[in-house]
């Protein structure tokens, strides 16, 4: 990895994390796995413990003081939008990359096209950025079998799947009847 652009390697049990900031695996902030407004408050709180401590009294170390800076809206960014995804620019751009892979899946996919749907979609739930994300999808996965027959079948499966995420996150669920209409073929007039 990367210490210049790492988030900090330790914390003291002193620091108290911002309402919202999810830790990785590894024990450090996990941008994918929280919300730009989470991390951005960490950033923050991060950047200011190192100014007030000079940094050693903190338990951050110097890339803590990178990683907030990364995060800033500094002019010397090229622009404030340019940063590493959050959980919800992550989520959006990886529904829309899925539905639109089910929205050009064939009606009558051969049996190669249905393994390779299937290897992508287990290996996508495994590789996902998000830890928590991933983990309640392949424990979603394992319950509701993926369907892959046919594009409908396919596309129904991933709305439902992408219903059973809003449902979690307390999210209105969406019409599974006109999938095609919002992924395929553009709403009628
Ligand atoms: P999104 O949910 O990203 O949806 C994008 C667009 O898809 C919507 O505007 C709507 O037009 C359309 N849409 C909505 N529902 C459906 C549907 N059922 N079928 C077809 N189209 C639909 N975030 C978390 O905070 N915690 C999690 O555990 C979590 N798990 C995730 C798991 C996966 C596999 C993915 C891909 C994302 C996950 N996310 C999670 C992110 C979350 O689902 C959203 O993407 C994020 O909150 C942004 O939501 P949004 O309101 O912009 O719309």
């Amino acid at each position: 990895t990367n210490s210049n652009t790492d988030p900090p390697s330790t914390h003291t049990t002193t620091t108290k994390l911002p309402p919202g900031v999810v830790l990785g695996k590894d024990g450090k902030p996990c941008r994918s796995c929280s919300s730009k407004a989470s991390f951005t408050a960490w950033a923050q709180q991060a950047k200011s413990s190192l100014r007030s401590s000079a940094g050693s009294a903190t338990g951050f170390t110097a890339a803590a003081m990178a990683a907030a800076a990364s995060t800033s809206s500094s002019s010397a960014q090229p622009s404030a939008n340019d940063c590493p995804a959050d959980v919800e620019t992550l989520g959006r751009s990886t529904w829309t990359l899925l539905h639109s892979i089910a929205a050009t899946y064939p009606k009558a996919p051969s049996p190669a096209e249905q393994s390779d749907l299937k290897t992508f979609m287990g290996l996508f739930s495994k590789l996902y950025p998000c830890w928590v994300c991933a983990e309640d999808f392949q424990a979603y996965m394992a319950k509701e079998k993926i369907r892959v027959g046919s594009r409908d079948d396919f596309g129904l499966w991933l709305c439902q799947a992408h219903n059973a995420v809003n449902t979690k996150l307390g999210k209105d669920t969406f019409d599974c009847s006109k999938w095609e209409e919002r992924w395929r073929t553009g709403w009628k007039d």
